[in-house]
C-alpha cells in the first residue's frame, strides 16, 4: 500500500502556504527556493500558486490531485508543509487534512488506510 499522501496532494492545492522569508534560500541556512515564492507582507512570503484569485495549487506540486502526486521540493519544503498531519498517521483525525480532501471530493482518511502504508 503506498503512503496515502502519494495518491492525494489535496492540501497542496487548498491552503495558502505562508512563512517567514528567512526560511528561503535568500537567508543563511534557508532551504526553500525563493524563486518559488512571492512576497506576502514585509516579513512573510507565500509559495506561488497558493494564494490569490486563481485556483489554489502550489507551484511545486507535481501530478494529479487524488491520483498521484509528489512535491518537487520535498526536502526543502517550508515549515507549514512539514507541520501538516495526515489523518490517522499519528493516531487521530486531522481537520486540515479532512477539509482539503473534502474540497477535492476525496473521503477522509481512515485508520485502515495506514494498515501497511509505505512512505
Ligand atoms: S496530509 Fe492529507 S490532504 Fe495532505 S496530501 Fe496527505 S492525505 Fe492529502
Ligand atoms: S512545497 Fe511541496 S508539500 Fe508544500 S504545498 Fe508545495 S507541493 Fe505541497
Amino acid at each position: 500500500m503506498p503512503h496515502p499522501c502519494l495518491t492525494c496532494g489535496a492540501c497542496c492545492a487548498h491552503f495558502r502556504v505562508a512563512f517567514h522569508w528567512s526560511e528561503t534560500d535568500a537567508a543563511p541556512g534557508g532551504l526553500t527556493p525563493g524563486s518559488l515564492t512571492e512576497p506576502l507582507d514585509p516579513h512573510r512570503v507565500a509559495l506561488r500558486g497558493t494564494w490569490g484569485d486563481t485556483a489554489i495549487r502550489c507551484v511545486a506540486l507535481r501530478g494529479e490531485v487524488g491520483v498521484g502526486t509528489s512535491c518537487e521540493i520535498y526536502a526543502k519544503r517550508p515549515s507549514p508543509c512539514r507541520d501538516v498531519n495526515a489523518s490517522w498517521e499519528q493516531g487521530k483525525a486531522d481537520a486540515h487534512c479532512d477539509r482539503a480532501r473534502a474540497a477535492h471530493g476525496l473521503a477522509p482518511l481512515q485508520p485502515s488506510d495506514w494498515g501497511a502504508a509505505i512512505a
